[in-house]
C-alpha cells in the first residue's frame, strides 16, 4: 500500500469521554486486521510537554522509550497494541508554537507576518503526517485533545479540515466523540448535545464521517436513525459506545457495532482477515474468572485521583490476569500514616507498593510503610521514589543512620544515602531535563531481579534526577540491602532487594510504563504471584 490513510478523532459535548480508549481500541481492531496501525495525540495546552505539570492536572505522566514525557493516553495506546510510541506521537500546542517561534528567530519565514493561519496550522499538519510519511504505518490515528469549540482547539479542528482536503477523497475521515445522555426523570436517552456538538464540527467545516456515541444505556434503533438524520452519517456510522465493565472489553463492543468495518469502508480498504483477537480474548477470561483475590495497598500520596498511577493499575489488571488473581488495590494516603497508625492503616493488606513521586510531602508515611513491610514480611515493592523510600528507611532502621535521607527532601542531611546525579547538579531548567527514558540494566545472577527477568540485561523507562548514592553501597550491602541490578556504564544503582523475605524490591526506573496486554511486566506479575502465594501459606 503506498498512501497512509488517516483517522482523525475529535471529541464533543464534554471531556473524559475515553477518546483515547475509542482510539485504541478502533487501532487494536485494525492492527489485528493486519495494518500496520498507530495512534497519536494533539493537546491543546501550552506546556510544552506534560513533564512540568503536577498529576492532579491531567493524570500520570507517560515516559516513552525515547524520554519523551508524554500524556497518559500514550500508555493505553502501547498496552493496546504492544507497540511502543514516541516523542513524535504527542504534540502540544506549546511545542508547535515553540518551533515555529524557533523558525521565525532563525528568519526562515522570510519576514512575513507569521499567524495562526497558516504557520500554526502548517506546522500542526506536518507533525500530523510525521508518523505517516515515515512508511511504517498504513494507517494513523490522530486523537485530537480537548472538546469541539474550546477557543484553544480551533487551530487543530483547523488543521483537520485543511488536512482532510488536501489528502482527498477516502484518505483521511473524521470520528466524532460524544456523549447520550440519559435523563433519569424523563427515562429517556437525549440526542440534542450531540446535534449540537456535530452542529459546532461543521461550523468549522468538518462533516464528521463517523459518530460514535457514548452512553450508559443500549441507543434503540430509532434513536439511531434520528441520530444518523440529524447528524448527516450514514445510518451505520452511528456506534454506540455502552459503558463497559473495563477499558479491554471495548475493542470486542466496537466489533460488534462494525467500527472499523465502517472506518475501513470510508478508508476504501479491504477488510481482510477478521480480526485475530484470541490472546487478547484470553487475557479477558482470564481477567473476568479470577481464582484468587488479593488486596494490595497502593502508598501513594496522589491518591485522590485514579489517574495519577494510571499506568501502575492497568501493570497490576496485566498481572492479575496472568495470575488468575483479582487484585484490588486500596489506595493508602502516605499523607496520614505514622509510626501509631500503620499497621491499623496496613491491616488486611496482601503487600504494599510504595509509589513514585516528587518533594517531600508524605515521605514519612512512606518509610513508616516499608519499615513495616520489611519488618512484617508483607511483599514490598517499590518504584522510584518508592525504591529510595526503601534505602533510606534501611539507613535509618538498620545502619542506624538517623538522619538519613535524600536530598530532595533535605539538603543538609548528614547522610545523603539518596543524593543529586552527577549530570543534574549543573541543570536549572525543570523541562524535559531529568533522567529519561530506557537506560540499560545488568542484573547480578543468583538475585530475585534475575530470577523476575530471566535475563542478564534490561531496558526500562526512567523519569528521576537522584540517585543511590554509591558512597552508602559497601555499607548498606553488608548490613543485606542488596543492589541487584546496575547501569554497566555509569554503576547507577537500579535495583535493590532483600534476602530473607517473601519478596522485597525497589527499582530506580518505572516497569509500569511498558506492561502491555500481550507482555505483562514480569516484576508485577511475580509480585502479584508473591502476594498470592505468600496469603495462601498463611504467612500474612
Ligand atoms: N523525586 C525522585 C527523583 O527525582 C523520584 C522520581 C520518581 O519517583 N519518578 O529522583
Amino acid at each position: 500500500m503506498n498512501q497512509t490513510k488517516y483517522i482523525f478523532v475529535t471529541g464533543g459535548v464534554t471531556s473524559s469521554l475515553g477518546k483515547g480508549i475509542i482510539a485504541a481500541s478502533l487501532a487494536k481492531l485494525l492492527q489485528a486486521r493486519g495494518y500496520r496501525t498507530t495512534i497519536q495525540k494533539f493537546d491543546p495546552y501550552i506546556n510544552v510537554d506534560p513533564g512540568t505539570l503536577n498529576p492532579y492536572e491531567h493524570g500520570e505522566c507517560y515516559v516513552t522509550d525515547d524520554g519523551a514525557e508524554t500524556d497518559l493516553d500514550l500508555g493505553h495506546y502501547e498496552r493496546f497494541l504492544n507497540v511502543p510510541t514516541s516523542q513524535a506521537n504527542n504534540v502540544t500546542t506549546g511545542r508547535v508554537y515553540l518551533s515555529v517561534i524557533e523558525k521565525e528567530r532563525r528568519g526562515e519565514f522570510l519576514g512575513k507576518t507569521v499567524q495562526v493561519v497558516p504557520h500554526i496550522t502548517n506546522e500542526i499538519k506536518d507533525r500530523m503526517q510525521l508518523l505517516g510519511n515515515s512508511g511504517d504505518f498504513d494507517i494513523v490515528i490522530t486523537e485530537i485533545g480537548g472538546t469541539v469549540g474550546d477557543i484553544e482547539s480551533l487551530p487543530y479542528i483547523e488543521s483537520v479540515r485543511q488536512l482532510v482536503w488536501e489528502l482527498g477523497e477516502n484518505n483521511g475521515i473524521v470520528i466524532h466523540l460524544t456523549l447520550v445522555p440519559y435523563l433519569a426523570a424523563a427515562g429517556e436517552l437525549k440526542t440534542k448535545p450531540t446535534q449540537h456538538s456535530v452542529k459546532t464540527l461543521m461550523e468549522s467545516g468538518i462533516k464528521a464521517d463517523i459518530l460514535v456515541c457514548r452512553t450508559e444505556h443500549e441507543i434503540s434503533d430509532e434513536l439511531r436513525h434520528k441520530l444518523a438524520l440529524f447528524c448527516n452519517v450514514k445510518r451505520e456510522a452511528v456506534i454506540q459506545s455502552i459503558d463497559a465493565s473495563t477499558i479491554y472489553e471495548v475493542p470486542n463492543l466496537m466489533l460488534e457495532e462494525g467500527l472499523d468495518i465502517v472506518a475501513l469502508k470510508k478508508l476504501n480498504l479491504p477488510k481482510k482477515a477478521a480480526p485475530d483477537l484470541k490472546n487478547w480474548n484470553t487475557f479477558l477470561h482470564r481477567l473476568k474468572n479470577p481464582k484468587h483475590t488479593i488486596n494490595i495497598g497502593l502508598i501513594g500520596k496522589y491518591v485522590e485521583l485514579q489517574d495519577s498511577y494510571k499506568s501502575i493499575l492497568e501493570a497490576f489488571i496485566h498481572a492479575g490476569a496472568t495470575n488468575e488473581t483479582k487484585v484490588n488495590v486500596v489506595s493508602v494516603h502516605s499523607e496520614y500514616l505514622d509510626a501509631k497508625n500503620i499497621s491499623e492503616k496496613l491491616q488486611g493488606l496482601d503487600g504494599i507498593l510504595v509509589a513514585p513521586g516528587f518533594g517531600e510531602r508524605g515521605i514519612e508515611g512512606k518509610i513508616e510503610a516499608v519499615r513495616f513491610a520489611r519488618e512484617n514480611n508483607l511483599p514490598f515493592f517499590g518504584i522510584c521514589l518508592g525504591m529510595q523510600m526503601a534505602v533510606i528507611e534501611y539507613a535509618r532502621n538498620v545502619l542506624g543512620l538517623k538522619d538519613a535521607n535524600s536530598t530532595e527532601m533535605n539538603q543538609g542531611t548528614a547522610h545523603p544515602v539518596i543524593d543529586l546525579m552527577e549530570e543534574q547538579k549543573d541543570i536549572t531548567d525543570k523541562g524535559g531535563t531529568m533522567r529519561l527514558g530506557a537506560w540499560k540494566c545488568d542484573i547480578l545472577p543468583n538475585t530475585l531481579a534475575h530470577k523476575i527477568y530471566e535475563k542478564t540485561t534490561i531496558l526500562e523507562r526512567h523519569r528521576h534526577r537522584y540517585e543511590f548514592n554509591g558512597n552508602y553501597l559497601a555499607q548498606l550491602e553488608n548490613a543485606g540491602l542488596k543492589a541487584s541490578g546496575v547501569n554497566p556504564d555509569t554503576g547507577l544503582v537500579e535495583i535493590i532487594e532483600l534476602e530473607n523475605h517473601p519478596f522485597f524490591i525497589g527499582v530506580q526506573y518505572h516497569p509500569e510504563y511498558k506492561s502491555t496486554v500481550a507482555n505483562p511486566h514480569p516484576l508485577f506479575v511475580n509480585f502479584v504471584a508473591a502476594m498470592v502465594k505468600n496469603k495462601k501459606s498463611g504467612a500474612k
